[in-house]
């Protein structure tokens, strides 16, 4: 589907907003307008589970933000958070299916370490991208390249 990103990560945003309230996590989102060729169902549980898993890593003073900008070629998605952060030995498995790095994570209610390989599935079935890089202890930015789409009200 051709979607406006403006459209999209409104719905990204009043879905999470409400937890994020209730956690009193600072979210915020700046989204530069465009069109994106994406499934938006699909496309919503990649971000769900991203902001899921930033909330999870957040103690205190947390803080979220997504930023979408136009690139020349595509458009880039960043979801940046200043949780618990990954360190690097442990920053290549984090997709594998169950893995998590901290298994006493299962005390949440919900974790099974799956979201992130169920996210990279999605994103490959998109021919998107999607790269992780984190600092323990600062936090983590997830930097996602999506294909753009076409205004087609305008075609
Ligand atoms: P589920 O998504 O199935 O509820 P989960 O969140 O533990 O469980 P994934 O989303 O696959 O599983 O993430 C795997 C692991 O990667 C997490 O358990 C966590 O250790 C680490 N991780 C993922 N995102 C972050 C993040 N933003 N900050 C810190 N650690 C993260
Ligand atoms: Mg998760």
């Amino acid at each position: 589907h051709h979607i406006s990103a403006q459209v999209f990560f409104e719905i990204v945003k009043e879905t999470f907003t409400p937890i994020t309230n209730q956690e009193n996590i600072n979210f915020t989102m700046d989204i530069e307008e465009s069109y994106l060729w994406i499934e938006p169902d699909l496309m919503q549980t990649v971000f769900f589970n991203l902001l899921d898993n930033a909330r999870k890593a957040i103690k205190t003073d947390g803080q979220i933000s997504i930023i979408g900008r136009n690139t020349l070629q595509d458009y880039e998605v960043k979801i940046i958070d200043n949780g618990c952060g990954i360190d690097s030995q442990n920053l290549n498995k984090v997709r594998e299916a169950f893995y998590m790095v901290d298994k006493s994570r299962s005390r949440n209610a919900g974790s099974a370490g799956l979201g992130l390989a169920i996210t990279d599935q999605i994103i490959q079935l998109h021919h998107a991208t999607m790269t992780i890089d984190s600092t323990l202890y600062i936090g983590t930015t997830i930097t996602i390249h999506l294909k753009k789409g076409e205004n087609i009200e305008k075609i």
